[in-house]
């Protein structure tokens, strides 16, 4: 029996996943919200799922640890999609990747002039390459969450973060003010397995492409 590795993050994208593995004919055995085990059975006994940090799903994809994986675009942006095969885009955990400002702080004006900027972010590669491709000079500052923090106590002049609702961003009394990119997470293969393991790994990769409707 082939062994197939599909790694997961816990909330919204397993949840979202759920549907798509339906597809697939497959059910997990247990819900990673209520159960602590990171190797979660399913119906199928030759498929199994691990419960690994959504920024970790590429690096267990790349190695082979895990044969297929869903990641947001956002972090495989930052992973950069070496060794990884993508052949689907989910359509789930949609989002947007934006810059954000205190309100009434001048983002054009900033630009026009031509400022120097301190961005707090996450996503400093993808914050790196897109000041680079506006000609923005940017002073990159390193968070691993509550960004929206940064800007209210004089860490950042900016901020790049996921925004869906807005309602955080309103909550802090930030604005978006400038999108980078639509997120939405991606189906990624392991390069190799897909060679050796085509006749299991295939149906999986159709079912879901079938199931997300693109
Ligand atoms: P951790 O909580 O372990 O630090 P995380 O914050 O990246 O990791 P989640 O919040 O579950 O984990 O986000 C997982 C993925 O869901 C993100 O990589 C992104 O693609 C997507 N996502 C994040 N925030 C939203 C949102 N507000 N709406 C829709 N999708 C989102
Ligand atoms: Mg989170």
């Amino acid at each position: 029996m082939t062994q197939i590795t599909l790694a997961l993050s816990k909330g919204r994208i397993f949840e979202e996943t759920l549907p798509l593995l339906a597809a697939a004919g497959i059910t997990p055995s247990e819900s990673p919200e209520s159960s602590r085990k990171l190797i979660i059975g399913t119906n199928r006994p030759e498929v199994r799922l691990i419960i690994v940090r959504a920024s970790d799903v590429p690096t267990y994809v790349q190695h082979g640890a895990a044969d297929l994986g869903i990641a947001g675009k956002d972090v495989l942006l930052e992973h950069g999609g070496d060794g990884l095969y993508q052949p689907v885009d989910l359509n789930i955990a949609k989002c947007r990747m934006m810059v954000a400002t205190p309100v009434g702080f001048d983002y054009e004006g900033a630009v026009r002039r031509g400022a120097r900027l301190r961005v707090a972010t996450k996503y400093v590669q993808t914050a790196r390459l897109h000041f680079a491709a506006k000609g923005v000079h940017v002073d990159l500052i390193k968070l691993y969450g509550s960004m929206e923090l940064a800007p209210l106590v004089g860490l950042a002049d900016v901020i790049v973060d996921l925004v869906s609702t807005g309602g955080t961003l309103k909550a802090n009394n930030l604005v978006a003010v400038e999108e980078i990119c639509p997120i939405s997470s991606r189906l990624v293969v392991n390069q190799a397995a897909l060679k050796l393991k085509h006749g299991e790994i295939q149906p999986i990769i159709d079912a879901f492409r079938a199931a997300s409707g693109v």
